[in-house]
């Protein structure tokens, strides 16, 4: 009964315009006991009894290091009359998995969830682990609306009531990374997202551009700013760029320094600095904040929720001091001077469209034999029917396999989605094999995984994009990978209509 009272709480909180709602983040540890176990419950404990937040998180493997599972802390904060968020990523398990934890979750009263891609997988036994990612955060989305809507199988299922969150980062340093989120996020919203969480920032201006993207593009969902104080070690760590998608820009990391030599080595200013973010969160409209930080004990929180309440209606005079984010990096909106926010005029995007020689012969090609209005898209079809059941079938699949392995890096997934991705193959390009936009973990446009190696793979394909591609991309979504298709031809399957393009020419 409890349970069921406070779900409606934090969903209701949401929903409701009229309200502030607070989240605080927690990070379980490796380990089901323990010290560290009992400070976290302890602090839930205190949490659930002040009453200001409505709900805690709970992290998934956070950073990619194996951690005790969100559910099990979950399910002892949820006796407390406390409701939970848990983080549910495509990491480390598989969609059979997934649809698995799910049906237990949801039976536990654990229905809110913040949908993310995850950390790339990190140590753990015997080294690193496999990873998965077999959904991205986007095909995730879409599972859990189907589950809702009891249409995600073919036989009936007794519905879910999952709520669900998605993230998204302003905090991007150029165009194509900061656009290919924003992108992302139209997919994620239009595959049933009911809520944002933006990633850690400490700038008012960055924190704007959110709300006025969304509004511009009539992307209704409540939106909660994250609100992060790190400490010194956590500074040092983040410095380092080993906090995945998490950047301290270089006028915070002067400014922390400077607050460290203080008495306290400088806590009370990051709090007070928390507070006041919060007070700006507020007054720009969000509809409430996300609360976290490394070792944030009660009476840490209770200060600043103190200070926040001081300093609500003081926030535009607070705007000039939460200004950390380099002014040299890409701010989709112009800059309002008077007010140190945007004005609401977009700056111009797409200048960089790289178009090669290699991705024109590929589009003409695509044009050609893959488009059904092509002139060559008819024989295709007839012709590969033919071929499929001819004896030259396997030469054929080989040819295949070696032209678009020079061209593209092809893995023969069998399900191809060249077309889609500007003719760079996800399945060789993205770390994460993600389908339907970047993770938030790539840094200065490098991929989370390989720093200073290798672009993101979708920073390359913004590159390669048009305009009307652009707005192409923010309608589109692709279907997870059909694992039957593995190792066949692309070419047979998309004639044939089993890949995803699903098309209905086969004979
Ligand atoms: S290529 Fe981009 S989207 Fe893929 S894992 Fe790397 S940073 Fe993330």
């Amino acid at each position: 009964m409890t349970k069921n009272v406070q779900q409606s709480c934090f969903r209701s909180s949401l929903l409701d315009p009229a309200e502030f709602t607070l989240t605080f983040e927690l990070v379980p540890s490796r380990g089901g006991r323990g010290k560290e176990y009992s400070r976290i419950l302890s602090l839930a404990e205190k949490i659930a009894m002040d009453g200001r937040i409505k709900a805690v998180s709970i992290t998934e493997n956070a950073g990619g290091h194996p951690a005790l599972s969100p559910e099990v802390l979950g399910l002892d904060i949820l006796q407390m009359g406390l409701e939970v968020i848990n983080h549910f990523s495509g990491k480390d398990k598989n969609r059979n998995q997934m649809e698995s934890l799910l049906f237990g979750w949801e039976r536990e009263g654990l229905n809110n969830l913040l949908v993310i891609s995850g950390d790339y997988p990190k140590q753990g036994y015997c080294g690193y682990a496999k990873p998965v990612f077999d959904l991205d955060s986007v095909q995730m989305v879409a599972m859990l609306t189907g589950m809702n809507q009891g249409c995600f199988s073919k036989k009936p299922m007794p519905l879910t009531s999952f709520f669900k969150g998605v993230a998204v980062s302003p905090f991007k340093s150029d165009e194509a990374e900061l656009m290919m989120q924003y992108y992302k996020l139209h997919r994620k919203i239009s595959a049933g997202a009911d809520f944002v969480i933006t990633q850690i920032g400490f700038d008012a201006r960055k924190f704007q551009e959110v709300l006025l993207y969304l509004k511009q593009n009539k992307l209704n969902v409540p939106v909660l700013g994250n609100v992060f104080i790190p400490n010194l070690t956590v500074l040092k760590i983040m410095r380092r760029g080993k906090v995945p998608g998490c950047v301290i820009p270089a006028s915070l990391d002067r400014l922390m320094m400077a607050e460290s030599s203080a008495p306290d080595k400088g806590r009370q200013a990051r709090l007070l600095r928390g507070a006041k973010l919060l007070a700006i969160l507020k007054g720009l409209g969000y509809s409430g904040a996300h609360i976290g930080g490394p070792g944030l004990t009660f009476a840490g929180l209770d200060f600043m929720l103190n200070q926040f309440r001081r300093l609500a209606d003081s926030w535009k005079d607070l705007i000039n001091k939460m200004n950390h984010w380099p002014d040299k990096n890409f701010f989709y909106f112009k800059q309002d001077v008077t007010s140190g926010l945007n004005l609401p005029q977009p700056v111009k995007t797409g200048k960089k469209a790289k178009f090669s020689p290699h991705f024109l012969l590929a589009q003409a090609v695509h044009n050609l034999a893959f488009d059904p209005q092509g002139l060559l898209f008819m024989p295709a079809v007839k012709n590969c029917s033919a071929l499929e059941k001819g004896i030259l079938a396997p030469i054929f699949k080989q040819g295949e396999f070696i032209a678009k392995s020079l061209l593209f890096h092809c893995k023969n997934c069998g399900d191809c989605t060249l077309s889609e991705q500007a003719f760079l193959c996800p399945q060789s390009g993205c770390a994460k094999f993600l389908l339907n936009g970047p993770c938030g973990g790539s840094r200065d446009g490098w991929c989370e995984v390989y720093p200073g190696k290798k672009r993101c793979h979708y920073v390359k394909v913004y590159e390669r994009f048009s305009q009307d591609q652009c707005l192409e991309f923010t309608r589109g979504f692709l279907p997870p990978r059909n694992w039957a298709l593995n190792g066949t031809s692309s070419w047979f399957n998309f004639y044939a209509g089993l890949d995803h393009n699903n098309l209905h020419y086969a004979e």
